[in-house]
């Protein structure tokens, strides 16, 4: 049982496996995760499970192995990526984009090994990298399934594949490791600001309710942080001090008061952004996706994801990350949060 060491990825074991035993898999497969080489290594145990020559165990109703050795010669080839019917592609060129070059290469050769053998996997890291052309060339192969023919894209940013794509692949989201932390206070937060845009129903004029909420989030912050370490400041220990040292100590407070505030914000932000992407995974999914990072909001999760469209829910994502660059040059937040929230499907 190597798929055993995955423990972190039961699930997807465990769909990986269920699929074998049937003899169920699909064509195009797309693994969501955070980690690039945890994915690489799925990628590779899953084509090791089809061609171990010493599987230790096998489905007694699809004949299909349901584990790898790890062990024999093509276990070996393929985790040295040198097995020739399992072939690796990644983002080339000076931009790090995979070309339409590339994709067709792919083609061409896979149509020759899948006579030879009787699986031909293709893995594709970093997904998101397909330029439009390749995309669209890749999407015509996908469009047309060759048995024993297999694709596996990997991708830390779904949301940066084309839709088209997305639709045709069977979805594995791993689980992260690398969730942030939010804390309580921002938690309530959100599930307050999360209940006022269910109720705004889309209209305009609840965006500025919606606005306030978060407006007034980063109030609250904004003085708790300066409370805290106006008190850790020498200003408040040293009263009597020189006028020289208190401007600096002045200027030191502001500083710091200034760039905890913009981590606070990122933070705030941060649980805003999980949040359309518990809304997204949910439209793609067609139902609430028990890998949501905020279970206690799934009654709101599901009711905006009911009346957005698949593209609406992406283009939210879009906007937030492009609220986050926007706030980092030296724009007025409030302006800045405005247009965010103007912008934003609900
Ligand atoms: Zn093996």
């Amino acid at each position: 049982m190597l798929l055993s060491s995955f423990p972190h990825q039961q699930r997807i074991t465990n769909t990986l496996q269920k699929s074998l035993e049937a003899g169920k898999i699909s064509h195009a497969n797309l693994f969501i995760g955070a980690d690039e080489n945890e994915m690489e290594t799925m990628a590779a145990a899953f084509a090791q499970i089809l061609y171990c020559q010493n599987p230790p165990s096998r489905s007694p109703q699809s004949g299909l192995p349901t584990d790898f050795c790890g062990e024999c010669h093509n276990c070996q080839l393929i985790a040295q990526k040198k097995h020739p019917s399992v072939q690796w592609i990644y983002p080339e060129s000076k931009i790090r984009v995979i070309t339409t070059d590339q994709i067709r290469k792919l083609i061409q050769s896979s149509q020759l090994k899948s006579l030879s053998s009787n699986y031909d996997i293709n893995i594709l890291c970093s997904a998101d990298r397909l330029n439009i052309q390749a995309a669209n060339a890749f999407l015509k192969t996908l469009e047309e399934p060759v048995p024993g023919k297999i694709f596996i894209l990997l991708t830390r940013d779904p949301e940066k594949i084309i839709p088209t794509i997305l639709s045709r692949c069977r979805r594995f989201i791993f689980e992260g490791i690398n969730r942030p932390v939010i804390d309580s206070s921002t938690a309530n937060w959100l599930s307050s600001f999360a209940q006022i845009a269910v109720a705004s129903q889309g209209r305009l004029l609840s965006r500025y309710t919606l606005l306030d909420s978060l407006l007034g989030q980063l109030a609250i912050q904004q003085n708790i942080i300066e409370t805290e370490l106006k008190a850790q400041s020498p200003l408040s220990k040293y009263t009597e001090a020189e006028e020289s040292s208190r401007e600096r100590w002045e200027k030191e407070l502001q500083a710091s008061v200034s760039s905890e505030y913009r981590r606070c914000r990122a933070n705030l932000l941060s649980a805003l952004e999980l949040w359309l992407r518990d809304i997204w995974l949910t439209k793609i999914n067609n139902s609430f996706s028990e890998l949501s990072y905020f279970p206690d909001l799934q009654n709101h999760t599901e009711a905006i994801a009911a009346h957005l469209s698949e593209e609406q829910a992406l283009q939210n994502l879009k906007i937030v990350n492009k609220t986050f660059k926007i706030l980092d040059t030296n724009v007025q937040e409030s302006l800045a949060l405005e247009v965010f929230l103007l912008k934003l499907s609900f």
